[in-house]
């Protein structure tokens, strides 16, 4: 090792040599000037901050990919953990039970009005997706309906980057390469509110999208399995909010053509968008519902598949083949449920969705002067996510690592997709860092449109 080194350059070189890092072209790491992207070594994590190895600290104002609800390092969900630790670390769930998963499930269940349970397991939320589909589409096999099995999913989704999630999932830079691997899913309109006309809603929006889904259910009647949804936001895609009307919409459709309704809660759920699940918001419940990311707080790998008692029922039986075997080896993982049950704690005894009422108005407060940047298009919130885009003819085409770069110079972490800036901050963030996370926003813009 070359003893020159600080610890920071030390750590990065041998990460480089070492690790294949995600959704990365690694070779922009090693990379100097206009075509470089920062790799940050994080030796700890503290509230809304990470710290390198020399205590440099970056404001995580995008909950690492979504997934923190209440801090890093949060003494209370760590608590938990330690406590599952020394009682048991992990067992088989195929034959076997534990006190973290039952509870876990138990509560779950009772949160969507015992509506949905029965909860399956894995642990990324991409697997939860896989899970979702296969179970829709053997619910109509054990119906004798094996001819349903397509798969809706509205423009601009992401779902996932397995082969069967990314096979509903609608976004270029992550499925060209793989196109030839997926297997084909019909693409219905996005209710995307960015979309209205002058003098239209956003519900009139939902509504417009709502006759393409009927065309879609119609034209492709007895053979569609499930529609796939991310509830009032699709994230990855760029924060393309939307009125629930949709939902109202989507939900009534469905039933009328038969088939079901999968929400992907996995970024939206938790409380992100303002109900604890963001289906809430319209009234209605899924026949089956994904979970992952911030279930855990942000602790270890989780995702969850709730379903209705009906689809429940079209499984249960004698014949093995009838039965879902889907299994993956850390299903139930007890640590992980920890973590989520501790998570589910701190909603109870702290009153957070009523605190975040006041946080998202902190949020909006704070954002409201970028409506006036002359760059700044769709300033728009729905509860903890906050988005504005940039107006593409003021944006190079690498605007989004030039924002990556200007705002981590100035200690925060916010990483727009593509023209997207976007705040989806931890719950325990304070005012101050609400302020500071914006002001970086605002100098971050201006340098990377300079
Ligand atoms: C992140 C995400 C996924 C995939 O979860 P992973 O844990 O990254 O596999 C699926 N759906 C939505 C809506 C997501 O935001």
């Amino acid at each position: 090792m070359n003893a020159s080194l600080t610890a920071n350059e030390s750590w990065l070189s041998r990460s480089l040599k070492a690790v294949w890092h995600p959704c990365t072209q690694m070779r922009q790491h090693s990379e100097a000037g206009e075509n470089a992207l920062p790799l940050i070594p994080i030796a700890r994590g503290e509230g809304v901050w990470l710290y390198d190895f020399e205590g440099r600290r970056y404001l995580d104002g995008i909950s690492s990919w979504w997934t923190n609800l209440f801090g890093h390092a949060n003494p209370r969900i760590s608590r938990a953990v330690k406590e599952q630790l020394d009682q048991l670390e992990h067992a088989m769930l195929a034959g076997f039970t534990h006190r973290p998963v039952v509870e876990l499930s138990e509560r779950l269940s009772a949160l969507t009005g015992k509506e949905l349970g029965h909860a399956f397991y894995a642990s990324d939320g991409a697997s939860a997706t896989e899970i979702a589909l296969k179970m829709s589409a053997h619910y109509w096999r054990n119906q004798g309906k094996p001819e349903k099995n397509l798969f809706l999913c509205l423009s601009g989704s992401y779902h996932g980057e397995t082969l069967g999630a990314l096979s509903v999932t609608d976004v270029a830079l992550f499925r060209d390469a793989y196109a030839p691997l997926l297997r084909a899913a019909k693409t219905v309109p996005s209710p995307d509110a960015r979309q209205a006309k002058t003098g239209e809603s956003a519900a009139d929006v939902a509504r417009r999208a709502a006759r393409g889904l009927e065309e879609a259910l119609r034209q492709r009647q007895g053979q569609v399995a499930a529609l796939i949804v991310e509830p009032l936001v699709q994230c990855a895609s760029g924060m393309a909010a939307y009125d629930p009307e949709y939902l109202r919409l989507a939900r009534t459709l469905c039933d009328r053509y038969d088939a079901l309704l999968i929400c992907d809660e996995i970024a939206v759920g938790c409380g992100r968008t303002g109900t604890f699940f963001a289906h809430e918001a319209a009234g209605i419940r899924p026949d089956l519902l994904c979970l992952s990311k911030g279930i855990s707080g942000g602790y270890l790998p989780l995702s969850i598949v709730l379903c209705r008692e009906s689809v429940y029922q079209a499984f249960y039986d004698l014949e093995s083949a009838r039965g879902f075997l889907h299994s993956h080896s850390y299903t139930g993982n007890p640590l992980a449920c920890a973590a989520a049950l501790a998570t589910l704690d701190i909603f109870a005894a702290d009153d957070v969705l009523a605190a975040n009422l006041r946080r998202a108005e902190q949020m909006r407060a704070a954002l409201e002067p970028l409506a006036r940047h002359s760059a700044v298009r769709f300033l728009r919130q729905q509860g903890m996510i906050a988005a504005f885009d940039v107006a593409p003819e003021m944006a190079s085409a690498d605007f989004s690592r030039r924002f990556y770069r200007a705002a981590l110079a100035r200690g925060a972490l916010l990483r727009p997709l593509g023209n997207t800036v976007y705040f989806m901050p931890p719950y325990i963030i304070r005012q101050a860092e609400i302020a500071q996370l914006a002001e970086t926003a605002r100098a971050a813009l201006d340098e990377a449109l300079a």
